[in-house]
């Protein structure tokens, strides 16, 4: 197979899902990680096989450093390399920091922050072996602006922030580039609950952006047009002052 393999994490739902379909689109053979939800990620291929495009399902526990290493492992050996790495999968969990319990804290940077070591690691290594490679992760605007309530998730995306401008000058002689997106309110189930009114209020473009928008900013970091661009962030949020 000669298509370029494609690892997005949690793509059974959301963003992931739509990012893995546009990468199916532009040519890859697409690998669908997701923590628990098997019906929503069977979709995903139903949906990317149904246009045409391929891929396979990979579920493990992006926050779980003893799983992503034998995750990925396993599909080096099925595949022989790693051509992209979409950072994805995350939750938030929000509260005032006055009252959120330890746990909450950890689970919410377990998920959205660890996981960028756990998974980005073993796939860089074989990235700088191949001396080609992109890498885009997910972070948010409240990463870079700071949201009352989400100290935890804030932190975290802030991190993969650093974490991402830190490996992009790592590993650029090696022909791997390493970029953020930073979306706004985007149209999922992560932001299904959210009062409107008031957040369009401050959305310079007076809507919520769609999955697909953000899909297509990955399908072309993910290019060999983007090759000069990397340590990059990426804003996809309507106008939204970072
Ligand atoms: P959703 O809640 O719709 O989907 C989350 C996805 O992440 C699911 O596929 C879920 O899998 C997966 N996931 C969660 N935890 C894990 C885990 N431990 N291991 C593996 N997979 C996991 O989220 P969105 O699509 O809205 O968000 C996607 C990314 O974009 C996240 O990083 C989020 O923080 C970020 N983002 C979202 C914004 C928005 O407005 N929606 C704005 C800015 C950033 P499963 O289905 O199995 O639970």
């Amino acid at each position: 197979m000669d298509k370029k393999i494609a690892l997005v994490t949690g793509a059974s739902r959301g963003i992931g899902r739509a990012v893995a379909a546009a990468l199916a689109a532009s040519g890859c053979h697409v690998l669908i990680n997701y923590r628990s939800r098997q019906p929503e990620a069977a979709e995903t291929l139903a949906r990317i096989q149904h246009a045409g495009g391929s891929g396979e399902l990979y579920p493990f526990d992006v926050a779980d450093v003893a799983a992503c290493g034998p995750a990925v492992a396993g599909i080096i050996q099925t595949h022989k390399r790693i051509d992209v790495l979409v950072n994805n999968a995350g939750i938030r969990h929000d509260s005032l920091m006055v009252f959120m319990p330890a746990e909450q804290w950890s689970q919410v940077i377990a998920t959205n922050l660890n996981s960028f070591f756990n998974v980005t690691q073993p796939v860089v290594k074989q990235m700088a072996l191949q001396r080609r490679g992109r890498i885009v992760t997910i972070a948010s605007t409240a990463g870079q602006t700071g949201v009352e309530g989400q100290t935890n998730y804030a932190a975290a995306k802030a991190g993969v922030i650093g974490a991402s401008k830190a490996l992009a000058r790592e590993v650029a002689k090696r022909g791997v580039t390493v970029n953020v997106l930073a979306p706004g309110f985007i149209e999922t189930d992560m932001t299904a609950g959210l009062p409107r009114a008031p957040l369009l209020a401050q959305i310079p473009a007076g809507r919520f952006g769609q999955p697909e928008e953000v899909a297509a900013a990955a399908v072309f970091l993910c290019s060999e047009a983007a090759g000069y661009i990397t340590g990059a962030v990426l804003n996809i949020n309507g106008g939204v002052y970072t």
